[in-house]
């Protein structure tokens, strides 16, 4: 008698809501033999995105607030690679990794969709070609690296004029994301100018564009208009009621017809769900996938869809919203009905109210609503610090961003650039009568 192949569960998408499906696989289901969990995601690492905006502003260490996912599991098995395509007919999932992309077919019985969402810059002119994203780690270091860049390009500028848009930074959307790096932003900047005699704080100028008629929507008009103000005290521009239309490189057209002067644009305005869900041939609702209340997929038996690029329903069949709180909850959730469809029993639907929404906005200052009570000021930052560094995942992280955070007490911030050039080289096949060409290698990337 054969042995009985073992059931193979795939998960794919490494965030929030893969990794905590991941998690609770791993201390159940994983631990049985006739069952293969394998988590399959494009980096090597999880992403802590609530703290990605303190890598910009070179408050912590790059790596601090990413884990490799490896470090997690014992039994799950992880797969680093690019999810191509879904074959749901086939019940297999086409990945390909390595130097030359290529392909693996992973069978699955049971199929964990969990994508999570991309930039969308709405096709404005010019913004997918020059504006940067605050979406992925190499997006900060990209960001932070963009400001140190323009601080030294600035510093030895001969002409004023060009000096204006390489110390104007715009950042568009009043979200969470995008007022968290404004501030950020405006704390690094001011504080590293002083390490650039020929600038002086008077040169720089921070602008913030929101759609609406208050930051922060989410957290209600009061905290929203708290943050404003804060925020204007320390020189950052808000410009609400208007709409980025257009980059050029060197400006930014506003919906009012104004032009901002910059280099730098961050665009922290759209997202959509990830395009893969698009080429399945399920329901969709605003690019999300819809699934039951239990993240089944309708009339797919084994297909599971959680995170940013589900619609789950809430009891009342609105679309819950796509946070993190939310995502490690369905994850944890829809891994536990995984089980109960193998093992047999009673799936759960995914039930859930938002504990509370927190934003730092610099200088030590906050904006929080937490079991419906309105924080801000100090208090408010400091419950982003310490509830932030207790859901950042492993001890190793939560010290090491702690003492970051102690050491930025100490010291100023770093202003070292984070470069991954090949160091220069010549090439031995040069004729010796010739002068030696130094060569930088073609294959380095710098950002
Ligand atoms: C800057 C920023 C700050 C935020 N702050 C907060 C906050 O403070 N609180 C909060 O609740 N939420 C916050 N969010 C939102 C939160 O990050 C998301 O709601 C959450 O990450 C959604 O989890 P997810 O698992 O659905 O998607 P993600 O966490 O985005 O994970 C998707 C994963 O899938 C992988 N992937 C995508 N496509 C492929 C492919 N083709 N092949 C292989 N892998 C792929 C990605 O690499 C990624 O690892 C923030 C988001 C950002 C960008």
């Amino acid at each position: 008698m054969g042995a009985t192949k073992p059931k193979r569960i795939v998960i794919v998408g490494g965030g929030f809501a893969g990794l905590y499906a991941a998690l609770e696989f791993e201390k159940g289901l994983a631990r049985d033999p006739d069952i293969e969990v394998t988590l399959v995601n494009r980096e090597n690492f999880f992403l802590f995105t609530p703290m990605l905006h303190e890598v910009a502003a070179s408050d912590l260490d790059m790596t601090h607030i990413v884990n490799p996912i490896r470090k997690f599991f014992r039994r799950v098995k992880f797969f680093q690679g690019e999810v191509e395509s879904v074959d749901l007919q086939g019940k297999k999932v086409m990945v390909s990794h390595g130097e030359n992309h290529h392909h693996h077919e992973l069978p699955y019985d049971h199929l964990l969709l969990s994508l999570g969402s991309i930039t969308n810059f709405f096709n404005l002119p010019g913004l997918a070609e020059r504006a940067l994203t605050m979406k992925s780690l190499g997006d900060a270091i990209y960001l932070r690296n963009r400001l140190i860049r323009n601080l030294e390009e600035a510093d030895f500028e001969c002409f004023p004029e060009q000096r204006e848009p390489l110390l104007t930074y715009v950042v568009a959307g009043g979200g969470f994301a995008g007022v968290e790096t404004i501030a950020g932003i405006n704390d690094f900047i001011r504080e590293a100018v002083e390490f650039y005699p020929h600038l002086r704080e008077e040169n720089l100028r921070m602008v913030l564009v929101h759609p609406g008629p208050a930051i922060l929507p989410e957290l209600g008009e009061k905290l929203g208009v708290y943050a404003q103000r804060k925020l204007a005290e320390r020189k950052v521009e808000i410009r609400v009621n208007t709409r980025v239309t257009g980059f050029s490189g060197d400006g930014v057209t506003l919906s009012d017809g104004t032009v901002v002067k910059t280099c730098t644009l961050v665009w922290t305005a759209g997202t959509s769900p990830n395009p893969l869900i698009q080429t399945l041939p399920c329901q969709t609702e605003r690019g999300r996938l819809k699934v039951n209340s239990d993240m089944g997929v309708p009339d797919w038996p084994g297909v599971w869809a959680l995170g940013d690029c589900a619609c789950v329903p809430d009891p009342e069949g609105r679309p819950y919203p796509p946070t993190a709180q939310h995502a490690l909850r369905q994850g944890k959730v829809a891994a536990r009905n995984v089980a109960a469809a193998i093992r047999g029993g009673k799936k759960r639907r995914f039930v859930f109210s938002t504990l509370g929404q927190l934003a730092a906005i610099g200088k030590r200052t906050g904006v929080a609503n937490v079991f419906g009570i309105n924080f801000s000021g100090f208090i408010a930052w400091w419950l982003w610090r310490t509830i932030y560094l207790s859901k950042l995942p492993r001890f190793e992280k939560k010290v090491r961003v702690a003492l970051d955070w102690t050491l930025d007490l100490l010291f100023t911030k770093d202003l070292v650039q984070f470069t991954t050039e090949r160091a220069t080289t010549v090439s031995h096949q040069e004729d010796e009568r010739r002068p030696a060409s130094v060569v930088r290698n073609a294959a380095a990337t710098t950002k």
